[in-house]
This record gives C-alpha cells, structure tokens and sequence, in this order.
C-alpha cells in the first residue's frame, strides 16, 4: 500500500484525487450555507405573521382591546398567510428533491393554458380586465399538473402586480426545436437591479408592497425549478412601471 502511494505520490493521480476531494468538500460546504441560509429565511418569514397574532391576542387577552371584527380578520389573515408559506414550503421540498418524478404525456399547449386561464377570468372579470391567449397551435410534452403550477403562479403574478390597469396576453410560440409561451402584463415592474434576483427563494421586491399582497417570494423559484426538471429555461424582461414578460422555453421532445 505504502508503495502504491508513494508511486501515486509521483504521479498526476494523486493531484487529480486531491483536486476532486477539494471540490467535493466546497460543494459540502455550499449546500451547508444554502441549508443554514434556507433555516434563517423560513425563521424570518414566520415571524412576522406570528408576532403580529401574539400581539393581537395578548391585547384581547388583556382587555386593552375589544375584539372586533377588523382584528379578528386580521388574525385571520396572518393565519392564512403562515398557511400558504408552509404549502409553499412543501410544494418546494417535493419539487427540489432529487426524484420529482414527471409524468410527461403530450397535448396541445393552449389547451392548458385556455383551462387554466378559466380560473382567473371571474376575478378579472370583476376588476374590468382581460386575459387573452394568442398564437399557433402547438403541442408540448411535458407534466401537465406541473406545467399548470408555472402557468398559475406566472398569471396569478401577472394579475396581483397589476391591480388597477392593464390586461394580461399569453401568446404560444414555436421554434425548431422548442415551444413555449409569454406571460405579460403591463403592471409595475420589477426595478432593473432586482432582475436577478427575482428568481431566488423568498426573494420579493419592494418588501413593504408585497405584503400587502401576501406573496411568499417562493411561486418563482417553483417556476424554475419544474421549467428546468423539463430541461427548459425561463427568461424575463421587465420595466419597472411598464410591465414585464415571463417566457417560459421547453425542449419539443
Ligand atoms: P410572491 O409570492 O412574492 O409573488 P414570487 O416568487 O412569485 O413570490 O415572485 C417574487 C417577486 O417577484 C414578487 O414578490 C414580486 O416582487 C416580483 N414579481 C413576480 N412577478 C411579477 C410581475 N408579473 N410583475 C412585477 N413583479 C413581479
């Protein structure tokens, strides 16, 4: 043995040995921060909800506070807010581990997107808005459920970023070898220098208005993470106060 590595000792196998444990102990250590960082992100974000409900409770509680119906609504909605994070948690976990098992089958892409787009029409309807669908008819071979979470998270952005104007398009498109779509709308933007860190867990920009809409930071980490389980990408542009564009880009095959 003791041979044997001292023939190593001189040969280039020893430093290529020495160059893959390297890498593989600053991979260790990349996924140990993103696991601490991923502790500290989840901890800061229930707190907030948490501490707003103790602090109603305790006020009720004490008697400094009748309560009423604005208080309890707003207990509630901290409730459903902690509710969604941990669904969105879970639906993260899934679709980050390893072995998230696509069921691809093929079907016509606006066909998708026409029956998920039902679901937002009533809310648009109410709020005078429109979503339209546009381009070719093309088929894609991809998890349905799953490309149906993107298409809902990417329009359900699409209508909260937007509230009081603008109209939300979903236009298909082909190309030799991929398909995909655009999600836009002509809302609020996202500011240039946020751009790439849109995409990140827990990411929001403008934090202050965003919690007016209850948003977790985590739909477009989903997003990404299902388009490239598919082997495809997701792009955006966006101007802030102009509107921004999702294109999502799937593999034909
Ligand atoms: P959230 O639950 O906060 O909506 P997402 O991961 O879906 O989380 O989005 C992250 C952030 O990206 C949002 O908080 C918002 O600041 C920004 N964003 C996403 N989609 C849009 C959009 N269509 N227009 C403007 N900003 C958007």
């Amino acid at each position: 043995y003791q041979v044997r590595l001292k023939e190593a000792a001189n040969s280039k196998e020893l430093n290529m040995l020495i160059t893959s444990v390297n890498h593989l102990a600053s991979s260790l250590e990349t996924l140990e921060k993103l696991r601490k960082q991923l502790t500290e992100d989840v901890a800061h974000e229930l707190r907030t909800p948490i501490t707003i409900l103790q602090s109603h409770i305790e006020a009720i509680i004490e008697g400094v506070w009748e309560p009423n119906t604005e208080w309890m609504q707003s207990c509630y909605d901290e409730t459903i807010r902690i509710g969604k994070l941990v669904d969105d948690l879970e639906q993260l976990a899934r679709i980050e581990s390893s072995n998230l098992n696509l069921n691809k089958k093929e079907y016509l892409l606006k066909d998708l997107i026409q029956k998920t787009v039902t679901g937002f029409e009533g809310e648009l309807f109410n709020q005078n808005r429109s979503i339209n669908v546009l381009g070719p008819e093309v088929s894609v071979r991809a998890d349905y459920d799953r490309l149906q979470q993107v298409l809902i998270n990417l329009i359900s952005n699409a209508v909260k970023y937007s509230k009081e104007k603008g109209n939300i398009i979903i236009e298909v498109f082909e190309a030799e070898n991929n398909v995909g779509f655009h999600v836009k709308d002509d809302g609020i933007g996202i500011p240039e220098e946020e751009l790439p860190f849109i995409f990140e867990r827990f990411y929001r920009a403008d934090k202050s208005r965003n919690r007016l809409t209850g948003g977790t930071g985590i739909g477009l980490t989903i997003v990404k993470s299902i388009i490239e389980a598919h082997g495809g990408r997701i792009l955006l542009k966006s101007k802030l106060h102009e509107g921004s564009v999702f294109t999502v880009i799937l593999p034909k095959n």
